[in-house]
């Protein structure tokens, strides 16, 4: 789905919650060349390949397949896009071992009691999570803050977990924030057990509120399609779980 000049949402068409809770990836049009953000749940990318068709592109257009960090909804299709389009993986330092397999996920407590939205994703995650593996890619490029990614720049937004990267797109006034705060089941920073760094992720979206932004187009849920920043820096107010 459109969202804006060049940028496209992807989600599940439907029962949404049940793919690591309304997760999303995005395409990023960059002339003729495409940019992924996250690789979505589901290990063909199916969802990614029916938008790519849906513009009228082709996988070998995509040149970057960026992975915010990794978690289990935003690695699904990497694999499969990796293999189509021959493009290259990239993720901060801190993320590439397990984005290739080498380490394991580090346990997040996602079980948060309310709202009654995300219980779906607890308990199909943890009765999935087993034997719902991803395939592992190898990183090929390691990056950091201030690297650029066709017109996106590289954000090192930790808190989350410590390589989690944003991206910000200044011509467009579009930050791509995957789970630095979400828009589902409601706008919120968050939770305190899914940050593996408290202190750290207020002081990201602190940092995030003080850009200039129109679109936000976060990790779960809806995009955020105008006057983004001022709900980033509604959110930084808050302050505290
Ligand atoms: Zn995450
Ligand atoms: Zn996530």
């Amino acid at each position: 789905m459109k969202i804006a000049p060049g940028i496209y949402e992807v989600g599940a068409p439907k029962w949404g919650y049940f793919k690591a809770g309304n997760t999303k990836a995005y395409l990023v049009e960059d002339g003729d060349d495409l940019i992924v953000i996250d690789t979505h749940y589901d290990a063909d990318a199916r969802f990614i390949l029916d938008e790519i068709s849906r513009i009228g592109r082709k996988p070998e257009d995509i040149k970057h397949i960026v992975i915010t960090h990794g978690h289990r909804g935003h690695m699904g299709g990497m694999a499969t896009l990796k293999r189509l389009s021959g493009a290259p993986v990239y993720a901060h330092e801190w993320e590439a071992d397990i984005v290739s397999g080498d380490r394991a996920i580090p346990k997040v407590d996602i079980f948060v009691f309310s709202p009654i939205q995300t219980w779906p994703i607890i308990i199909v995650g943890q009765t999935t999570g087993r034997w719902n593996k991803v395939e592992p890619v190898t990183v090929d490029r390691i990056v950091d803050e201030g690297d650029k990614i066709g017109p996106l720049q590289v954000l090192h937004t930790p808190g989350h977990t410590p390589g989690h990267l944003a991206l910000y797109w200044p011509e467009r006034k579009a930050l791509f924030t995957s789970d630095c705060f979400v828009t589902w089941p409601l706008i919120t920073p968050g939770w305190r057990n899914t940050m593996l760094n408290v202190p750290q992720s207020w002081q990201t979206l602190a940092r995030l509120a003080t850009l200039d932004v129109e679109v936000i187009s976060p990790g779960h849920g809806d995009s955020i399609r105008e006057n983004g920043g001022a709900v980033l820096r509604a959110l930084a107010q808050k302050g505290k779980f």
